[in-house]
């Protein structure tokens, strides 16, 4: 019993009823299916067992968007997505935080450990971010994962208006977006 109230005092605290923006799903389905035209993103990147995107309908204290990676039976790296509402991050659009969560998938897929950086990002990402391999090695992969978003933006000239990295010029997107097509292509499947 007090175990329960435990959980619930969590839930309560944690977890916030918003009408803060959240992704259509209609948004996350069309930005999947290009992933797939494009980089046949399903395939080469997803297990076979389906991934799941929940977009929950309530905001969560600390993040708005995470992925949980986790091992099948056959020792196989799978990842969910879960999709809050916003409510913290006010700069990024709900599309960068799944392309962004991807990213993290992509990561899984390439290392079998979201902890565990693809060590060819940790060489081609030096140059734009001095430091990637030593003393910002504890977050190369949120900029992994950063990374790959910008590039897939690069990529599609028609996402323009949900592309929150405006900052970040057009020639390094499109390398971040050439780098990850490479890695892609070497996985099977
Ligand atoms: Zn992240």
């Amino acid at each position: 019993m007090g175990q329960l109230r435990l959980i619930l005092e969590h839930l309560q605290t944690e977890f916030v009823s918003t009408g803060g923006l959240q992704i259509a799903p209609k948004s996350a389905e069309s930005l999947l299916r290009l992933l797939d035209e494009d980089l046949d993103f399903s395939q080469k990147v997803l297990a076979p067992e389906p991934m799941l995107v929940f977009l929950t309908d309530c905001g969560h204290r600390s993040y708005d968007a995470f992925c949980r990676p986790y091992l099948l039976d056959d020792n196989v790296a799978v990842c969910d997505i879960f999709l809050m509402h916003i409510l913290r991050d006010k700069h990024s659009s709900p599309e960068s935080m799944l392309l962004h969560e991807l990213g993290h998938v992509l990561n899984v897929r390439l290392t079998g450990d979201i902890a565990v950086i693809p060590p060819a990002f940790l060489d081609f990402g030096e140059p734009f971010f001095p430091g990637l391999g030593t003393k910002h090695r504890s977050i190369a992969g949120e900029l992994f994962a950063h990374c790959f978003a910008m590039g897939v933006f690069s990529r599609h000239p028609e996402l323009r208006e949900l592309d929150p990295f405006t900052m970040v010029t057009t020639e390094d997107k499109q390398a971040f977006g050439q780098f990850m097509e490479a890695l892609i292509r070497t996985l099977p499947g």
